[in-house]
């Protein structure tokens, strides 16, 4: 591990709270050190008050912030004396060591402290810095572990047996630092937990941190036990998309919402997953108490959703005897998935949570093989990750975050995404907190939008092949598929019948007609795994119900179209499947309308622009984000009791009405 201190860098900062600011998030910039939270840092300052008095006060890093984001703000500013004073108290719980931190902190708006501020407290440092390495969780999490870090620090660190992160755990902290630190104490490990170090200047207090973790690590490779997979590619493997969404499907029935199943299967997770040993090492406990809350304690081996949940009851059945205050089972569906086939699945009610449980299954990995290389994997009594799983202050940040948007959980295929009606369609649905698929010709799909939900596959929805293997990319990405927008189409633009050849009519039939037909066949099985039943929406068009001259195929496809959208509906009410059709019309902000062609037609018509645009009953001009919104809402509950109906979205048309 190297030292990413730069003397430039550094001397920008102003002052002591800068440079705390700086070295946290070299710290948090290294997955190795610290991973979504997982760590704390803080820097002591005298400072004075608006009444003239000097008083220390201990910055930091307030909940809720990243390490390697983290800004000014980001620190909570305690005071310090009050810190000392309750870390004498015989007990305090830990709802009210949060009380005390609160309400002595400087600045109203001030995050919530870190819980382990009392810890930073008491150690008689300026900087103090704190992670949950890897190196020393592996080193810590096998038999004897404790004796293997004396091995290799000696007793230039403080060794604390586990304790919950807490009250208990910063008093033992204080009470062992007093006992045992002298002059060339530098740092504190803390057992299955991390590491502190501390100094008095930011970047001796870093540099330490590398120093220890590096020498945890050369301990790991002079016993041979450092490399964990030497192969870095994706492996391949046979279509897995319905597979994927059965198992999503039980999953999100455990947890009484839909669920993401994003998965990983690079060669280093399907090297694990094929282990022999798997059942065992897997089956340990986590690796550090602070993944449990996304993780939960163990994974799933396979696909028996149903028997994982069977046995998270009879875990919590057995440990919730004998707590202080009554605890409620959380949702019993497992947070990750390991299975031979479809490979390491991390889930999630969003694809940014079920990527972050996936990349702390990653660690896992290595702190999980590596450990069992210098001897064995042992994780913590189930007692022990119970404790922190109901945790009360764990437990307080589940409940809150408000109501979870419409979509949370559930994904959604697009066609013709990467612009116009589409690109619309993808932002409305995102914005509901649908993950969007979305497929297009144009290789702009690939990076239309540039966030963890959404995925681009470049694909003609005219060709079969290349259909099915868009639905399996998208499937993979996302574990499922809810809600499907058939949107993309040609419009060859205007000839007469008398003059239509074939191979046009071909064509436009086969990207407008013969590729829904495909779609809908391989979405089908999936969508009929659909946690809250599946949805599609037809984009036609309104030439379905008002034809004009020169638009034969257009017409006859959208027509086509839309008769292959009541079939469906009758078809797949028994599978929960609701199937609607838009019709829009004169939405001029798509690709089709450039400026030069509405110019020409309004002059056709001896119009302006504008009142072409909005040549309807209620003379309003429709745009692709009014067809979008109508669209992301008829996937939701306004239209559960819905299907099989037609919505003309098109400002009104007298021929129609
Ligand atoms: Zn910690």
């Amino acid at each position: 591990m190297k030292s990413l201190w730069q003397e430039s860098e550094a001397s920008k900062c102003k002052d002591e709270l800068d440079m705390r600011v700086y070295t946290s998030r070299l710290l948090g910039s290294d997955p190795a050190l610290v991973l979504h939270g997982g760590g704390n840092t803080s820097v002591k300052i005298r400072e004075t008050d608006i009444t003239g008095k000097e008083q220390d006060i201990l910055y930091v890093k307030g909940s809720g912030w990243d390490l390697a984001t983290i800004e000014r703000p980001g620190f909570a500013p305690v005071k310090m004396d009050h810190l000392l004073a309750l870390a004498k108290l015989d007990s305090l719980s830990d709802p009210q060591m949060v009380n005390e931190l609160k309400t002595h902190v400087t600045v109203a708006s001030a995050p919530t402290p870190s819980v382990e501020a009392i810890l930073h407290a008491i150690l008689p440092f300026k900087f103090v810095d704190h992670t949950h390495a890897d190196s020393i969780v592996t080193v810590t999490n096998t038999p004897g572990g404790k004796e293997k870090i004396k091995e290799i620090y000696g007793d230039s660190v403080v060794v604390v047996d586990y304790i919950m992160p807490g009250f208990d755990l910063a008093r033992q902290c204080a009470r062992q630092f007093a006992e045992e630190a002298h002059e060339k104490t530098v740092g504190m490990v803390l057992l299955n937990h991390g590491i502190f170090s501390f100094a008095d200047t930011a970047k001796e207090s870093y540099e330490l941190m590398i120093e220890l973790v590096t020498r945890a690590e050369d301990y790991i490779k002079s016993k041979n036990a450092w490399v964990v997979s030497e192969n870095v590619q994706q492996v391949e493997v046979s279509p897995i998309r319905k597979e994927l969404a059965q198992v999503r499907r039980d999953v999100s029935k455990a947890a009484g919402k839909s669920m993401l199943l994003c998965s990983d299967r690079s060669s280093k997770a399907m090297e694990f997953i094929a282990r022999g040993d798997i059942s065992k090492i897997s089956q340990q406990g986590p690796a550090t108490p602070d993944h449990v809350i996304r993780t939960k304690r163990l994974p799933m081996l396979g696909r028996d959703v149903d028997k994982y949940v069977k046995d998270y009851k009879a875990f919590f059945d057995k440990n919730s005897k004998n707590t202080k205050e009554p605890v409620t089972m959380l949702d019993p569906a497992p947070r990750v998935i390991l299975d031979p086939e479809l490979g390491l699945l991390g889930v999630g009610t969003s694809a940014n949570d079920a990527n972050i449980v996936l990349e702390l299954y990653d660690h896992t990995i290595d702190v999980i093989s590596r450990a069992s290389k210098l001897g064995e994997f042992c994780a913590l009594p189930a007692k022990d990750i119970f404790d922190v799983e109901y945790w009360d202050l764990e437990q307080a940040k589940l409940r809150k975050g408000g109501r979870p948007p419409e979509f949370a959980g559930e994904v959604a295929l697009v066609t013709g995404a990467a612009s116009g009606i589409g690109k619309a369609c993808c932002e409305a649905l995102l914005a509901k907190g649908a993950a969007v698929i979305g497929m297009d010709i144009s290789p702009d799909v690939e990076t239309v939008f540039d966030r963890a939900d959404f995925i681009g596959v470049v694909g003609d929805v005219g060709d079969e092949e290349q259909v099915i293997n868009a639905l399996e990319i998208g499937v993979r990405a996302f574990g499922g598929l809810d809600m499907l927008v058939l949107n993309a189409g040609i419009f060859p633009g205007g000839c007469a019948l008398s003059e239509l050849d074939l191979k046009t009519w071909r064509k436009v039939m086969s990207i407008n007609l013969d590729g829904n037909v495909a779609l809908l066949r391989e979405a089908h099985p999936i969508l009929k795994n659909s946690p809250k039943g599946g949805r599609v929406v037809f984009i036609a068009s309104k030439n379905v119900l008002a034809p004009g001259p020169g638009a034969a195929a257009y017409s006859a496809s959208k027509a086509a179209l839309t008769q292959l959208a009541r079939i469906a509906a009758l078809e797949w009410g028994k599978d929960n499947i609701r199937i609607n059709v838009l019709h829009p019309d004169a939405v001029y902000d798509t690709g089709l309308w450039t400026e030069e062609v509405l110019e020409a037609r309004a002059k056709h018509y001896g119009m302006s622009v504008a009142d072409y645009k909005a040549r309807n009953v209620l003379k309003a001009e429709v745009t692709s984000k009014d067809v979008a919104n109508l669209c992301a809402e008829m996937c939701g509950q306004l239209f559960a009791k819905t299907t099989g109906v037609q919505i003309a979205i098109d400002g009104g048309n007298e021929r129609v009405i």
